[in-house]
């Protein structure tokens, strides 16, 4: 595996770090060793066999978003995120990484990577709807673990704006997570299999509607290149928002806009959820300094915060606090996004957060978070 992506370690290998500055990681951490070259250089020097598969290498690979923001600065198109989680397979099939043991050891105990009754949850944090239509919601784990009430405010702000009942994914021990951890652990054979069931479940179920980036960007993107494409590309609930009105009780000052990594850099998505703001705010969102395809991570994907959970919150707060405080210069008091992970991220970093569907129904951001758990 590691000489599948040789030619992108030993490009930044031997690259003068022309992307240092754009790595959340090594920013937040303040660590030379996790700056985008030099995790790709231990990658290199790993697949030389200067290096031993071990622990300390599994660290190193880890601590890594997928965020993407390197390869918008790099010369060379270089796609370190993708070689980072390549990388991960070697590591996982040897025994030495302890994030994907404990995904694995979840998957086997839970039938899912979160640690949850998925299922059980689904059923008491879902409005029951029914199970196929002409748009089906799928409601996401990251939000159904750790967003209690995330999902039936999505359900309450899209059947506001369209003014019809939604159809929902049902739950389904085995089926309710799309399997995007297994993949960012480098457990891909594990993948394979869990997006065959995944497709298997939606079928015929109608349209798909999610509001977690990171799901319709697995969807879209890894279920085709793993042979299990959807019948039709999911879509992000902010691309149906942005073409109706849904009048919002929305006050105080307009929020600060912050895109998901997923949503953004890996779908292409920008306009959508500003747009969905405009109409249904009646306020331009505010934009931080570094926006759009540039914009900062929130420090949660690619299981950051399972490597290194302190590090992730750091990243979450170095993206509003850094050189100035982004609510102070655009006068902002909350942070919208369009993502349950980045909502729990910011919130965990002390940032007042709200998703796109919370905010549109005009609700408050909820105090800080300081439970226990990763992701
Ligand atoms: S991603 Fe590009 S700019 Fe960054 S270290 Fe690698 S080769 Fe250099
Ligand atoms: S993808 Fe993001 S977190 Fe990973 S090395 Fe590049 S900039 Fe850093």
């Amino acid at each position: 595996m590691l000489e599948q992506i040789a030619e992108q370690t030993s490009l930044c290998a031997a690259c003068p770090k022309m992307c240092r500055h754009a790595c959340p990681v090594s920013n937040a951490e303040r660590r030379e060793t996790v700056t985008p070259a030099l995790k790709m250089t231990a990658v290199d020097l790993a697949r030389r066999g200067r290096l031993p598969l071990d622990e300390e290498l599994a660290g190193v690979v880890h601590a890594c978003t997928s965020c993407g923001a390197c390869s918008q600065f790099c010369k060379l198109g270089n796609n370190v995120a993708q070689a980072l989680v390549d990388a991960r397979v070697p590591l996982a099939h040897a025994g030495v990484s302890r994030v994907a043991r404990q995904v694995a050891e979840r998957m086997d105990r839970f039938g899912n990577p979160t640690g949850a009754d998925l299922s059980k949850l689904h059923r008491q944090r879902v409005p029951a709807r029914p199970e196929r239509g002409a748009l089906v919601l799928w409601p996401g784990c990251t939000a159904l673990r750790r967003l209690p009430e995330h999902a039936s405010d999505v359900v309450a702000a899209l059947e506001r704006a369209l003014g019809h009942a939604l159809a929902v994914v049902p739950p389904d021990s085995e089926s309710a997570c799309c399997g995007y951890p297994l993949w960012a652990a480098g457990l891909h054979e594990r993948f394979a299999v869990q997006a065959r069931l995944v497709t298997q479940h939606l079928k015929d179920r109608g349209a798909l509607l999610t509001s977690d980036p990171g799901c319709a960007w697995t969807f879209n993107v890894l279920y085709p290149q793993f042979g299990s494409p959807l019948q039709q590309p999911a879509r992000h609930v902010s691309q149906v928002l942005a073409g109706v009105v849904l009048p919002s009780t929305w006050k105080g000052p307009a929020p600060l806009y912050h895109d998901p990594c997923h949503l953004g850099r890996h779908l292409g998505v920008y306009d959508d959820p500003r747009a969905a703001l405009l109409r249904g705010l009646n306020v331009e969102p505010r934009e931080f300094t570094w926006n759009r395809a540039v914009s900062e991570c929130c420090g949660g994907g690619g299981l950051y915060p399972h490597a290194n959970r302190a590090g992730a919150v750091a990243v979450a707060r170095r993206r509003v606090q850094h050189e100035v405080d982004e609510r102070q210069r655009t006068g902002a008091e909350t942070v919208v996004t369009a993502c349950p992970g980045c909502e729990l991220m910011f919130s965990r970093a002390g940032v007042p957060a709200l998703d796109l569907a919370r905010a549109l129904l005009g609700k408050t951001s909820p105090a800080p978070r300081t439970e226990g758990g990763t992701r």
